[in-house]
């Protein structure tokens, strides 16, 4: 006999509410019933005592899913607890692989963490992102119990969320595709959900320009032709009452999730619902759009995944000469964005553009096509070689590295060799306190000296896949590194260009929570 399959606190709500850690966690064994096969995992257990669930769809083990040959999608959701379409939609698309899209599984493996930021879920209340349209009885909070933005901390990792994230999904299942799933608010404009690829210039062009170029407007053609709904890149205007100015993306840098896949040579689609539709509209949306990736995953999947190994091997090989420090907003092409037509506010009417927070407007309602520029890439402004290896001397640096699946050695007998020590000329400390740091920027250059270095000094080759990563964590001048999060002192890194003889040893174990 058939168990029956479940329904989600959306569902039976009629859309007033969504679903709490209880009922996540209700949902998922119900569907377990009906399909043995099911695996469960916890990848983290939150500040607050809360095991994170990763749903396997089949049973699979990371060593079996990757000896199947089938890509795996990772269906993320919750980051921000806000935003909690992502968390019913993926219920959802767990639902349907056990029912009704049983094929999918045929040439996919999927993992689906529906309640990432499990503690912000449990704030629920009706006073939390009031701007947006529903659910009427409240959604949960952007922070985790530390106060901390999950979609902030993939390079420092200071969340138990993360850490365990990193680890136990990304190092440990290495997803080809990962699908964050989240709500916007921001410009009035007539997309149902914007989307976008890693942004930062230090991931492979390979993977970038097959998601741009093809994966993506399949998806968008699909969106259209099958559900009718209009998406596109994520962004906003320049300025809302003169759309002409421009179309611009969010940020290159890699503490946020969909450009740290890009460093992990990985795609990424980050999934943006529009917060000024309903409740019950998000949701659709969503759900349609991660049934449009996997169908689109399960077409190309084969290809994506020679482009990743290749974006691998080509780092093993010593390809990965150059790789940016500093970047900045570029264009990428002229476009036809759907504008919602908004005027001027008369004196005393209207409400201040959503966005830019600046002079009232009145929404009409009307959506246009409008010509212009869409600032959707970055460039590098500064560029710098990738060393063969980098040294310090910092156990915490060293447990971050570990933790995000990169191989740290120690030296194990005192080495004097060739190396380049970074002189710091200024060092700045923003004023401004963000997630608990005031983060560091450092100017200055690097300077050859042949140095002594104890044993025990850590070592990190870079021809290892995660070389780009290595680069992001580890160079001075990043914008995303250890030394911006106050980890490591500038002037405690060194580099060595070249292969030199070294006697040294990976640190075993998997690192400690
Ligand atoms: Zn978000």
């Amino acid at each position: 006999m058939a168990a029956e399959l479940p329904k989600t606190t959306a569902e039976t709500s009629n859309y007033l509410s969504t679903s709490r850690y209880a009922e996540v966690l209700d949902f998922i064994h119900a569907i377990q019933r009906t399909d043995p096969d099911l695996r469960v995992e916890s990848f983290a257990t939150t500040t607050e005592g809360r095991s994170l669930p990763l749903v396997v769809v089949g049973p699979y083990t990371p060593q079996s899913a990757r000896a199947s040959g089938r890509p795996v999608v990772f269906v993320m959701a919750n980051i921000h607890a806000g935003e909690v379409e992502g968390k019913e939609a993926a219920l959802m698309l767990l639902r349907d692989l056990v029912s009704s899209h049983r094929k999918l599984r045929d040439d996919l493996v999927v993992l689906i963490a529906p309640i990432y930021n499990a503690d912000g879920n449990e704030r629920i209340s009706p006073e939390n992102r009031t701007t947006q349209h529903g659910p009427l009885n409240g959604v949960g909070v952007r922070e985790n119990a530390q106060g901390l933005d999950l979609n902030r901390d993939y390079m420092k990792l200071e969340s138990p969320e993360a850490r365990g994230l990193v680890a136990n999904v990304l190092t440990r299942w290495d997803p080809l595709v990962t699908v964050d799933l989240h709500t916007t608010n921001g410009s009035y404009h007539g997309y149902q959900l914007t989307y976008s690829p890693p942004l930062t210039p230090n991931a492979d062009d390979d993977i970038v320009d097959f998601e741009r170029d093809t994966l993506l407007p399949h998806i968008r053609a699909a969106m259209k032709e099958r559900h009718g709904k209009e998406t596109y890149h994520y962004g906003n205007f320049v300025e809302q009452l003169q759309p002409e100015k421009g179309w611009y993306t969010f940020d290159n840098r890699p503490r946020f999730g969909n450009n740290y896949a890009g460093l992990r040579n990985r795609f990424a689609i980050l999934s943006e619902a529009y917060s000024y539709i309903d409740f019950r509209a998000r949701v659709e949306v969503t759900h349609e759009f991660l049934h449009e990736i996997l169908a689109a995953v399960g077409k190309y999947g084969a290809k994506m995944m020679r482009i990743a190994a290749k974006s691998d091997e080509r780092i093993a090989r010593g390809k990965l000469r150059k790789q940016g420090l500093r970047f900045e907003l570029a264009k990428w092409k002229d476009v036809e964005i759907l504008w919602e037509k908004s005027v001027p506010a008369a004196e005393g009417e209207g409400a201040p553009d959503p966005w830019t927070e600046t002079g009232a407007i009145v929404r009409t309602g009307e959506i246009v096509p409008m010509k212009m520029p869409d600032y959707g890439v970055f460039k590098a402004t500064e560029r710098e070689d990738v060393p063969w290896a980098y040294l310090f001397d910092n156990a915490h640096a060293a447990e971050v590295l570990r933790t995000h699946g990169i191989a740290v050695e120690k030296l194990e007998a005192e080495a004097t060799i060739d190396a380049e020590r970074f002189m710091v000329k200024d060092e700045t400390h923003a004023e401004q306190e963000f997630q608990k740091h005031h983060e560091v920027t450092v100017s200055g250059k690097w300077k050859s000296s042949k140095e002594t270095f104890p044993a025990g000094t850590f070592l990190v080759r870079t021809n290892q896949p995660l070389a780009r990563l290595i680069f992001y964590l580890l160079e001075p001048r990043s914008d995303d590194g250890l030394v911006t999060w106050e980890v490591l002192e500038a002037s405690s890194v060194w580099r060595v260009e070249r292969a030199v003889a070294v006697v040294a040893k990976v640190i075993a174990g998997s690192p400690s929570e």
